[in-house]
């Protein structure tokens, strides 16, 4: 019989494992998100990673790219249709109305990090699996706020060591004002019809504020001279613009008005804003698709709320994306310094040395002193060499002899002077010569 061939094992497209050597980035991120999240007043938030797929469908929107092509949906055993999330606002939503906190005092302020799915074409910075941080304020109005979360978001990467961030600005309306908008753009295109991409003859029947987002190389001349949402604000929310511009320049926040930043979810109304690294020749770029890249985005939902069946309550927040930002640590050459190597190499030798070693273990991490070791390695030698390598200061050697007498060899690595101290002293004995340089 044929032997069958294995096909080995591979993770699915677009997904990867973030191994050991990486998770420096990871920690350092998720650390700077949730203390400089903190001193912002926003609370942690866990959503579950499956949703109703309805919940997306009424929030993100039925016509957008993620809701109409990019979502992991399936059906369960019992018959529901669940969805992994794409992204992390509507399940924040969804958990604010759930759990009654329309009776907290507001704005309320959150913050989340986790994975998110989208069935996408896998490229650099492009994954199905990816993930975000995201911070929302609830329940508030105030132009302030949409300014709030721009200052935090670009503290983030301050403190992450990125430099050359700009912010893209524009604002979209209400539905007061967006109708007239839309029609103008509809009116626009329609008359320029055979000069779009397909995708784009699709996009203005079924979402035109889209059209404003094509990459297509056909469609940019068309896009150039499109008409602008900012001419068409209500006086309400030409002023909340007005005031968020007033507050950036206050705070010296360098931003670009992007009038064909429209981002690809339904429920933006007034500021939307996205936030791009810059290289020497303007955006940076994607080297194959040479679209800017966006390192996270966001901008105010007043509508959201209501639309997933709370009261009506205006919100505003962003996303970023952590694959994107580390891609950008790395690039900028930034260095994040690894944790402190441990100083003490635990050598031990037979079943007896290893019991007690184990013990010697627990009581030198209590003592806070960082140990290393190599415990199921048979001979000294070759536990010596190990501790070498990470070039600890001392090693402590417990053999037989020094489990049965109660005594521990503490041996100084660099001159490899060594000396027998008793077993209860060498906690003390330990911190004195770590203490000397
Ligand atoms: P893009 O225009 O690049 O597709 P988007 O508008 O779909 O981005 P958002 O939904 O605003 O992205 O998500 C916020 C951020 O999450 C993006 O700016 C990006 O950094 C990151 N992101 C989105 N989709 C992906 C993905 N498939 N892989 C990796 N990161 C992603
Ligand atoms: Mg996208």
């Amino acid at each position: 019989m044929p032997r069958k061939k294995i096909k080995n094992l591979q993770a699915p497209r677009g997904t990867y494992d973030i191994l050991p050597e990486n998770q420096i980035y990871w920690d350092k991120i998720r650390r700077v998100v949730k203390e400089l999240g903190e001193d912002y007043g926003f609370l942690r938030i866990d959503t579950p990673i499956i949703e109703d797929t309805d919940l997306f469908i009424r929030g993100t929107g039925q016509t957008t790219d993620i809701v109409q092509k990019q979502m992991y949906s399936f059906k369960t055993l019992g018959g529901d249709s669940l969805t992994l999330r794409p992204e992390g606002t509507p399940g924040v939503i969804r958990a604010y109305i759930e759990n009654g906190m329309i009776n907290l005092l507001h704005p309320l302020k959150f913050y989340y990090f986790g994975p998110m799915f989208r069935y996408e074409h896998p490229q650099a910075g492009r994954y199905r699996q990816f993930y975000q941080f995201g911070f929302e304020t609830i329940g508030g109005q105030e132009p302030v706020l949409d300014v709030q979360l721009i200052q935090l978001f670009l503290h983030i990467l301050r403190d992450l060591g990125l430099k050359k961030i700009n912010v893209q600005i524009n604002s979209l309306g209400c539905p007061e004002c967006r109708p007239a908008f839309r029609r103008a753009l509809v009116d626009y295109y329609r008359s320029r019809k055979n000069k779009l991409c397909p995708n784009c003859q699709k996009r203005l029947k079924i979402n035109p504020l889209r059209l404003l987002d094509c990459k297509e190389e056909k469609c940019q001349p068309v896009k150039a001279s499109a008409p602008m949402s900012l001419d068409y604000l209500c006086s309400q929310c030409h002023n909340h613009f007005k005031s968020v511009l007033e507050f950036l320049d206050e705070l010296e926040i360098p931003y670009f008005l992007n009038h064909q930043l429209v981002r690809g979810l339904d429920y933006y109304t007034k500021t939307v804003f996205e936030v791009w690294p810059e290289s020497n020749q303007g955006p940076a770029e994607n080297q194959d698709t040479k679209e800017p890249i966006s390192l996270g985005g966001g901008g105010r939902y007043d509508n959201l709320v209501k639309r997933l069946g709370g009261k009506p309550t205006p919100a505003a927040g962003f996303a970023a994306g952590i694959e994107r930002i580390i891609s950008l640590i790395k690039q900028q050459g930034m260095k994040i310094p690894s944790k402190s190597n441990p100083k003490v190499f635990l050598v031990q030798l037979g079943e007896l040395g290893q019991r007690k070693s184990m013990k010697l273990f627990e009581e030198l991490h209590k003592a806070e002193i960082k140990v290393a070791e190599s415990i199921s390695k048979p001979s000294i030698k070759s536990q010596l060499k190990i501790a070498d390598k990470i070039g600890v200061r001392f090693s402590l050697i417990v053999g037989q002899q020094e489990a049965l007498d109660r005594s521990v060899i503490i041996r100084d690595m660099q001159s490899g002077v060594q000396e027998t101290v008793p077993r209860d002293k060498v906690v003390k004995e330990l911190k004195k010569r770590l203490s000397k340089k």
